[in-house]
This record gives structure tokens, C-alpha cells and sequence, in this order.
């Protein structure tokens, strides 16, 4: 921010006049959003008074009412909402108003950034706070004064083109006072009607008396306190559109009370999408905590897990201290208590919707699943209860359906003492690789691990019911004897030969070379012979660029019934620089089939000369 002239003229930050010129110019229909914006403004700064009244002795205007006024002036063309909450310094006006502070006005331009377009509905998504006025307003003026004593009283001004002004004034009240003049054609929102209409949509369950020209238009009424059977239906959907700052509707709804160990009301609700997309970043949480109807904290960080972050609404419970401050909920065993009780609760609530509709809930999965698996992953408390609720595809499953850990357990065979799985990056990745074969051969059914967080979830949960999870790739894993395959095979002892050629050839890059059983229409497999380290974590450490501190440690298996090993082996003695290069990519192959495959250049010059020999030779 710089000053033009004697330090009371500003320019706006260039993101701030790029939102002011979007918010200007764009054709967005819902203009009528900007009374709700500036609404919620007042009751945060109001809310903030609240706890400033809680620490400090001297405040400016103590004896004022904790209340929001708004009044139209038809003839003026003017909508003036004050407020009597914590006022602004000149410091925090040019901080607040001429910079973007505020992380929904942030998403929303890195959503923009991102999407290129559309950017009216993205407006009604995002809410871009204050600086929506300027949608309906040729001038914007906010009168202020801090709750500090030895503050002083300020008007700031802007027509949203460039630059704004801050004068000193007299005799100006605690809070804010916003006059918005409004554009010929928004002069709609002068007119009592239109903005009562307003208000009755989006700011019903805010938190201190409005009143529109001088009568009160909301009535103050904490819905989660009330009796479950005495709710309309609609009226929970409004409170939800309220509370989630949304226009669509909830996909899940808990209500519920309880007395032991604590008394606590809470309603909770989860939205119909997954607010975190398009690389946005972690969300705030959305559970409001309350105390007997007084906000405490709108987005508090430590009531619940983070995982629950996806969940919107109110919890209050009458048992917190009125003045326990966001720094020291952290420390608060009662908060540990609540986020048990509740956290077990929704737990509950999900398993009985699983039950009830389970197809309702598999779409719950496909947009939520990611927080629950989070949650298994990293949360030790509650992963059992996770483990019940998490879904995976599996080798049983068409393609997008997705199991349960119950139901895996349920069909698993008789003699089957583990849950096994593979990890790869797609279905088709894992139908195609060598690792399922060995699996469908002993009819034994495999989870099919998509996505980077599930791996984590398996190692955090170890085990379901008794039984471990095991990885289909892992060395050691002991698979029930089939009957031999059909078909021509080597013999043992060209077999054994071949592999410690094998072992030779590829040198230090493989542990061991073998015969395994697992193969039935594959040539070769790796196998990963590091407990301590799967398949999965070391790509990621190639990702990262950290594959030389990781020694590779694989063995590898091969087929000796497979007629590609028949004729390596006797391609050995006939032509054994050819057998040394089909060697070489047989290796090759088999890393690629398992992700591990760092550079697959080299591989080219060698494919060249595999076909060379393969097109020369004499039918
Ligand atoms: P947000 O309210 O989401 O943070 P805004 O752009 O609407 O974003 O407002 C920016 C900041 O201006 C707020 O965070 C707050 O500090 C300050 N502010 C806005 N309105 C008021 C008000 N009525 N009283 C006190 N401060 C306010």
C-alpha cells in the first residue's frame, strides 16, 4: 500500500483491485449476497467484542448494546449497517480494507486463477466479504472507531477504482458504521421489503438482534438446543445453509443431546461435496463451539480431529467456562472430552448409515472417503472404528464399486488367515501386472490399494478382525500349493542353473533369483525384500529424489513354465549376448510392472537390439 498524498489517500493492493475490478464488472445475479457478507462482518466484530469484554476493563462505549442496525433511506438511495462490535484502528482499516486478509477472498482468486473463467458463480462460492459491496455501491464509506480508550474515530472511503481514503472524524461510536450508495440500477436495496426479504434468507440464526429500521428482524434462536421432534425439516436446511455459508444441501444430518459425561447439544452436518478440490488446500474446520447459545470460537481448531474437518455446524455445551479463549482450548480436558464423545458418536452415526443404505453411504465414500482414510492413517484413537468404515475396490469388485473390510472377511476362503492388497496407481495398472495371477489362481480375493493415503491406512490399522494385512508383492508370503500348472516347464536343475545365470547377469541391482509359484501367465515378477520399507513408500522416496539413500533391495521371480524362460535358458548356450540383453529387460519389464522403474531410457537402445535379432532371425 502506498500513499499519494499527505498520508490519507491510499492505492489498494494490486490483488485487492484485481477482486474489486472481477466483483465491478462481472454479471453476477446474485448481487443481493453483499447484505449477508457485510452482516456476518458485524457479528464477527461483535463476537470479537465479546471476548476483548471477557480480558479487558476499560473498553470505549461499554454501555452499548451488542446489536447490528441496519437502515434504508429510499430517497438517499443509501443502506447504512452499523455495528457496535470491536471497531477498527487506521492501522487495522488499511490492513483490513486495502489488503486481502481474508482466505475466502484468497480461494477465491486462486480459484480463478485456476478456472479462467465463470467467474460469477465462483463469487457466489467463495464470498468475497466486504469487498462485495462495491457490486451494488458508486461509493463505499465506513465510519469506525476502535473498543480501545485512547483510540480515535475514522471514515474510510473508496469508489473500488484504485485507491481509497482514511480521515480522522469526531464523535464516531465503537464498531462500524458501513453506507453503502448505491448504483442507479441497485437501488432495490434501499427499500426496507427487499432487504427484510434478505435477511429472512440468509441471516435468520445470526447470533445478536438485528433490527431493520428500528424493528427486529431476527429472533435469535439457537436450533440445536431445541427438541429433535419439534424441527421442521426445512428449518434444519436453512440452519445448515446458514452455517456452512452454502446454498446447497446437507447430505447427512446429527442431531443429538447428551447429559454423562458432559452435557453437550450437537448438530452436525456433512455438505453434499468435498470442499477440499482443485488444490485449495486444507479447509478450516466448520464446527461452531458454543456456550449456552454464546459463540466461542466459529472455526475451532482443536475441538475436533482434523480429519473431521469436512463437518459443518454447532456444538455447545453449557459445562465450558464462558471465557475459555481459542489458545487455551488446547489444553482444556473437557475439550478432549467433547471431541471423544462427539468424534465416537459420527463414528456411530456413519456405521448405522452404512448399514441402513449402503449405497447412500458408498457415495458419502467416493466424496469423503479421503478424511476417513486420513483419519485411519494418522489417528490412532479411533482407527478400528475407521477400519469398519473404510472401502476399497478389490479384485472381487467392478471397477469403481468398492468393498468393506467386513464383507472381505466375509468371503474370505476357508484357511485364509490374512487381508491382502495391492498398491498401484490405477485398476488397470494391477489387472494387467504380474501380482494378481497368483491371487486368482487360489481364487483369493486382493484389495486394490488406489490411492497414495490408503497404504498408510493398512500400516496404521495392521490388522481387521483379527486378521493382518498383507502386501501382494511382499517376499516372504506363504500361498497355499496349487496343483501344477499344465504345460511344458524346465527342469528343476535347469531351472536352478538358470537363475543363478540370471543372478549373475543382473548383479548387485537383485537380492535373489527364483523359481516361484506365483507366476501363471507372466514370465517374471519382482518381489520386494525389504519388510521394513513397501514398494509404495520407496516410490515415493524416488519422487522425492531420494532413491540413493534407499537401497534397493528385490528379488525376483520367475516362471519356468513360461515359454519366454524356456527359451532364455536355452538361448544361453545358442546365442548368450542375446540371452544377456532379453535378461536385462526381463528385469526391466518386471520393475516397470512394479512401479520401480526409474528411467526407462536405456531401455530403449535395448528394445532396438532385442528386435533387430528378433526381425533377422532365419525362420
Ligand atoms: P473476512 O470478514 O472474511 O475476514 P472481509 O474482506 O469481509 O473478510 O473483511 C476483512 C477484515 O476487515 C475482517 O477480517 C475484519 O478484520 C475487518 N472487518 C470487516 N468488517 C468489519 C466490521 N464490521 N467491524 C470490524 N472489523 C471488520
Amino acid at each position: 500500500m502506498s500513499t499519494t498524498s499527505e498520508s490519507n489517500s491510499f492505492s489498494f493492493q494490486a490483488e485487492v483491485q484485481q477482486l474489486l475490478d472481477i466483483v465491478i464488472n462481472s454479471l453476477y445475479t446474485d448481487r443481493e449476497i453483499f447484505v449477508r457478507e457485510l452482516v456476518s462482518n458485524a457479528s464477527d466484530a461483535l463476537e470479537k467484542l465479546r471476548h476483548v469484554q471477557i480480558t479487558e476493563k476499560k473498553i470505549f462505549d461499554d454501555n452499548l448494546n451488542l446489536e447490528i442496525n441496519i437502515t434504508c433511506d429510499e430517497n438517499a438511495g443509501t443502506l447504512t449497517i452499523q455495528d457496535f462490535g470491536i471497531g477498527m484502528t487506521r492501522e487495522e482499516l488499511v490492513e483490513n480494507l486495502g489488503t486481502i486478509a481474508h482466505s475466502g477472498s484468497k480461494a477465491f482468486l486462486k480459484a480463478l486463477g485456476e478456472s479462467g473463467q465463470n467467474n460469477a458463480n465462483l463469487i457466489g462460492r467463495f464470498g468475497v466479504g466486504f469487498y462485495s459491496a462495491f457490486m451494488v455501491a458508486k461509493r463505499v464509506r465506513v465510519f469506525t472507531r476502535t473498543w480501545h480508550p485512547e483510540g480515535k474515530g475514522y471514515c474510510w472511503s473508496s469508489e473500488g477504482k484504485g485507491h481509497y481514503e482514511i480521515e480522522e472524524v469526531e464523535g464516531q461510536r465503537r464498531g462500524c458504521k458501513i453506507i453503502i450508495e448505491l448504483q442507479e440500477e441497485h437501488k432495490e436495496f434501499a427499500k426496507n421489503w427487499r432487504v427484510k426479504q434478505i435477511l429472512e434468507r440468509y441471516s435468520r440464526f445470526v447470533q445478536f438482534p438485528i433490527h431493520l429500521d428500528g424493528e427486529q428482524t431476527n429472533k435469535m434462536q439457537a436450533l440445536w438446543l431445541r427438541s429433535k421432534n419439534e424441527i421442521k425439516e426445512e428449518e434444519y436446511t436453512e440452519f445448515y445453509k446458514f452455517a456452512a455459508n452454502t446454498s446447497d444441501e446437507p447430505r447427512y444430518r446429527l442431531h443429538f443431546n447428551a447429559d454423562a459425561p458432559l452435557a453437550l447439544n450437537a448438530l452436525l452436518f456433512v455438505p453434499q461435496n468435498s470442499p477440499e478440490i482443485q488444490g485449495l488446500g486444507r479447509i478450516d474446520p466448520g464446527v461452531a463451539l458454543h456456550c449456552r447459545k454464546i459463540l466461542i470460537d466459529s472455526h475451532p481448531k482443536d475441538l475436533l480431529p482434523e480429519w473431521l474437518r469436512f463437518l459443518k455446524g454447532v456444538i455447545d455445551s453449557e459445562d465450558l467456562p464462558l471465557n475459555i479463549s481459542r489458545e487455551t482450548m488446547q489444553d482444556s480436558a473437557l475439550v478432549r472430552k467433547l471431541n471423544t464423545v462427539i468424534t465416537k458418536r459420527f463414528l456411530k452415526f456413519l456405521e448405522e448409515e452404512a448399514g441402513k443404505n449402503p449405497e447412500g453411504y458408498a457415495e458419502f465414500f467416493k466424496e469423503f472417503g479421503f478424511f476417513l482414510k486420513e483419519g485411519a492413517a494418522t489417528d490412532f484413537s479411533h482407527r478400528e472404528t475407521l477400519a469398519k468404515l473404510i472401502r476399497f475396490e478389490s479384485s472381487l469388485t467392478e471397477a469403481g464399486k468398492t468393498t468393506s473390510l467386513a464383507d472381505y472377511v466375509s468371503r474370505m476362503k476357508e484357511g485364509q488367515k490374512e487381508i491382502y492388497y495391492i498398491v498401484a496407481p490405477s485398476r488397470q495398472a494391477i489387472e494387467s501386472g504380474p501380482y494378481l495371477e497368483a491371487f486368482r489362481a487360489r481364487n483369493l480375493e486382493v484389495l486394490f490399494l488406489l490411492e497414495p493415503v490408503d497404504e498408510f491406512v493398512v500400516s496404521n490399522t495392521r490388522e481387521f478382525d483379527g486378521k493382518s494385512f498383507v502386501a501382494a508383492d511382499q517376499d516372504d508370503l506363504q500361498l497355499e500349493e496349487t496343483p501344477e500348472p499344465a504345460g511344458e516347464s524346465l527342469g528343476a536343475e535347469e531351472t536352478k542353473e538358470l537363475c543363478l545365470w540370471l543372478r549373475g547377469v543382473l548383479g548387485e541391482r537383485v537380492g535373489e533369483v527364483s523359481a516361484g509359484k506365483r507366476l501363471v501367465e507372466s514370465p517374471a515378477l519382482i518381489l520386494n525384500a525389504d519388510k521394513m520399507m513397501s514398494m509404495m513408500m520407496r516410490r515415493m522416496m524416488k519422487a522425492m529424489n531420494q532413491e540413493a539413500d534407499a537401497p534397493v533391495k528385490v528379488n525376483m521371480e520367475i516362471n519356468p513354465r513360461h515359454q519366454l524362460i524356456r527359451n532364455v535358458a536355452t538361448l544361453r548356450s545358442t546365442n548368450e549376448p542375446l540371452a544377456r540383453l532379453v535378461a536385462e529387460q526381463l528385469f526391466d519389464n518386471a520393475r516397470a510392472a512394479a512401479g520401480l522403474l526409474e528411467d526407462p531410457r536405456g531401455m530403449v537402445n535395448r528394445i532396438n537390439q532385442i528386435l533387430e535379432a528378433a526381425t533377422s532371425a532365419k525362420p
